[in-house]
């Protein structure tokens, strides 16, 4: 097919189609030593299945990435769309793969899931409730289903799929944010050209991965400028330029650098180059520090304080504060508690964006200070004495209870007036 990479030799296809085969009759992909025992069953003894693999092109074949069990085999090996394309029988999952990308893609744009489901932190799903409720046309077949998990699980790009840990044969998974690359995908050969690895660099500018590099840091200050610029009502042409230059050169060959550095060098549009710079910022999901957009900071704030008057029916007392802490890009801000921060990533910046995202990343930064700093669980739910998460659901951040089914225990900030209404036959006092 067109633009996927090719098995170079007659050998190197057959082993593909081996692997292809083991997996379909296992339910998993093969180790080298199942490879080569396979092989040898089917005939094909002659074949060093390490000395073909060692030929074949990457992007045929991976490491599946395994995380529940140890993995003292060196990993399996698994086909890529790619490798899968090249053998017989695939035609059928290579579309439902498609579409599974194409929800994929919505679920990142929030479009299709319900509210309750949208929140950034629990985008984790059973694989199988998932499928049903996008619509796949593979709903009901259990064998597509199978062999769709399979390719999901050799390139994460955006999802992960995994056995649930709790309940072996369960499959889940979970979306981190990535998979909006794949909206509106048209078919296998459009979904490859757009996989981040085909693009060269992460079509989101590989920001987390460099760190603290001297290209993010030149990045940074460039898409800082042109930010502030686009605030400001111009965009200086030349930062402008200097930009798309360095995306193309790090290979983002987006259309839209390109565009970007040309109309730059020209410079004689305003209005076409702010635009471009505009979409050029979202594409690469440009975010703004505490510094950029001080009003992030003051969101949190904001949420912080409602936040903490749930402290009170706890019986808990101590100030609480923000600090923005470095060891990540952008710099993450994190809630303190008696002057302690818990161990979690923080908050980014964009949580701030929105006042329900901002309650909800507050609260649980919140809860982690609290528990850091008294090794206690808070809060609590009046009823069943379990400790609850802060959870958003459509316009309102709650904090929510797993016991009984699942409820609601009140709006964050307004714990103490649900203890007076819940009235707890068996509550924490
Ligand atoms: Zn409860």
């Amino acid at each position: 097919m067109g633009s996927f990479p090719q098995p170079p030799s007659p050998q190197s296809r057959l082993l593909l189609q081996v692997i292809w085969d083991f997996a379909q009759t296992r339910s998993t992909w093969p180790t080298l030593i199942q490879l080569e025992q396979r092989l040898k069953q089917a005939g094909h003894e002659h074949i060093d299945a390490w000395d073909v693999l060692g030929q074949i092109p990457v992007g045929l074949v991976s490491k599946v990435q395994s995380r529940s069990e140890m993995d003292l085999s060196g990993g399996c090996i698994g086909l890529t769309v790619a490798g899968a394309a090249a053998c017989t029988g695939t035609e059928g999952v290579l579309t439902a793969l498609v579409q599974f990308t194409h929800a994929a893609a919505e679920v990142d744009a929030g479009q299709s899931l319900g509210a309750g489901k949208r929140s950034q932190r629990e985008l984790s799903f059973p694989l199988d409730e998932f499928i049903r409720d996008a619509g796949l046309p593979s709903v009901g077949d259990a064998d597509l289903l199978r062999k769709l998990r399979l390719l999901l699980q050799v390139q994460p790009c955006g999802w992960e799929v995994f056995e649930d840990p709790k309940s072996s044969g369960h499959w889940r998974v979970t979306f981190d944010g990535r998979a909006w690359v794949f909206h509106g995908v048209a078919d296998i050969q459009d979904y490859w050209m757009r996989l981040p690895e085909n693009r060269q660099v992460a079509p989101t500018f590989p920001v987390e991965e460099l760190a603290s590099t001297p290209e993010v840091a030149e990045f940074r200050r460039l898409a800082g400028q042109v930010y502030a610029g686009l605030h400001d009502g111009i965009v200086p042409a030349e930062t402008a330029f200097d930009l798309a230059y360095m995306l193309l050169d790090a290979g983002y060959a987006d259309s839209l650098a390109r565009e970007l550095a040309e109309q730059s060098a020209e410079g004689s549009d305003p209005e076409k180059i702010a635009r471009l710079a505009r979409q050029t910022l979202e594409a690469v999901r440009f975010e703004p520090d505490f510094d950029m957009e001080p009003r992030l900071l003051v969101r949190l704030q904001h949420a912080l304080e409602m936040t903490k008057a749930d402290l009170r029916p706890a019986g808990l007392w101590g100030v609480v504060g923000l600090v923005v802490v470095d060891g990540t890009v952008p710099r993450h801000a994190h809630v303190t508690f008696r002057g302690l921060h818990g161990e979690t990533e923080g908050i980014a910046p964009g949580d701030g964006g929105e006042p329900t995202l901002a309650l909800l990343a507050v609260a649980a930064d919140l809860q982690d200070a609290v528990m850091e700093t008294l090794g206690i669980v808070w809060p609590i739910c009046p009823i069943h004495s379990l400790g609850a998460h802060a959870r958003r659901h459509d316009d309102t951040t709650t904090w929510r209870c797993n016991g009984g089914g699942g409820h609601a225990i009140a709006a964050v900030g307004h714990l103490e007036a649900s203890r007076t209404r819940a009235k707890p036959t068996q509550g924490i006092d």
